[in-house]
């Protein structure tokens, strides 16, 4: 079970890895919080009349075929997205970040209680991005993690939070790209991007997804401009340099060995068996 806040966070974190499961055969249910009816329109060429009226509904549509690209089930818990607020602007009435944590993390806990995952992945308590809803994501799946034996009559094992896109990813690319002669972008971000406060744990080979996490992203046709950003490094670059997607193990319940390379180390092997 993978929470996110927004339609295109699935796809923009952890995409490779979600796609390679599924096609292993685990059954991975996408969970999303909110309906990401305040986002912007950030692909240039959707910014064009009957989007932003329409924007709920187009990014409906975009998390479905986002959804049947990477293989992967996904409910949204029906809150309402908050935006993005300027400093000291107040955030909207009724919006996912002012909801009661209690209320907030039963209708997570009711999907736990139905789906049933071993492992649940969501983001740090900086939600990894300052947006309101990404903090609220982690401490909804934190809370509904600790309350699920009692509240949901199942107890996930594994807790993790997405660790990709560190600094150190950033710099690896960066020098291959600046080895080859191609210039990455990346000079001024590098610049200010700190250390990441949380450890890599866990590595998951999943280069060969990579393309099928491409396709997802540009599902969301609204949200990934396909000329900027993360759609310009070269992809052989990136398999060649850093074929993982990397997560911080958070909780377990199982005994683990660190580093890891597999979501569900500790779960495959017969010693699990007494802990389903
Ligand atoms: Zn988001």
């Amino acid at each position: 079970m993978s929470v996110h806040a927004h339609p295109d966070d699935e796809s923009s974190k952890g995409a490779a890895t979600l796609a390679k499961y599924a096609a292993e055969g685990v059954d991975v249910l996408v969970v999303t919080c909110t309906g990401g009816e305040r986002g912007d329109v950030l692909n240039p060429a959707m910014d064009k009349p009957g989007v932003r009226e329409n924007l709920a509904e187009i990014r409906r549509a975009e998390m479905a075929a986002a959804r049947e690209i990477l293989g992967v089930r996904q409910r949204f818990l029906g809150f309402t997205d908050s935006g993005l607020p300027a400093p000291g602007e107040a955030l909207p009435d009724g919006c996912f970040a002012l909801q009661p944590l209690e209320e907030a993390a039963g209708r997570l806990l009711q999907l736990i209680g139905e789906f049933r995952p071993h492992v649940i992945v969501t983001y740090d308590e900086t939600g990894g991005y300052p947006h309101p809803d990404h903090i609220r994501t982690h401490e909804v799946t934190l809370a509904a993690f600790e309350a699920a034996r009692a509240r949901a009559g199942w107890q996930p094992m594994k807790l993790y939070y997405h660790a990709a896109l560190s600094r150190d990813w950033f710099l690896a690319m960066h020098q291959a790209m600046t080895a080859r002669g191609i210039d990455s972008g990346m000079a001024d971000l590098l610049e200010e991007l700190p250390q990441p406060a949380i450890e890599t744990t866990t590595r998951v080979p999943c280069a060969e997804y990579f393309e099928t996490r491409d396709r997802a992203l540009l599902a969301h046709t609204t949200q990934i401009d396909p000329q900027a950003g993360f759609m310009r490094h070269p992809r052989g670059i990136e398999r060649e340099v850093w074929p993982t997607e990397d997560y911080h193990l958070a909780r377990s319940l199982v005994e683990v060995v660190t580093p890891e390379d597999d979501l569900f180390a500790g779960l495959r092997e017969p010693v699990a068996e007494g802990v389903r």
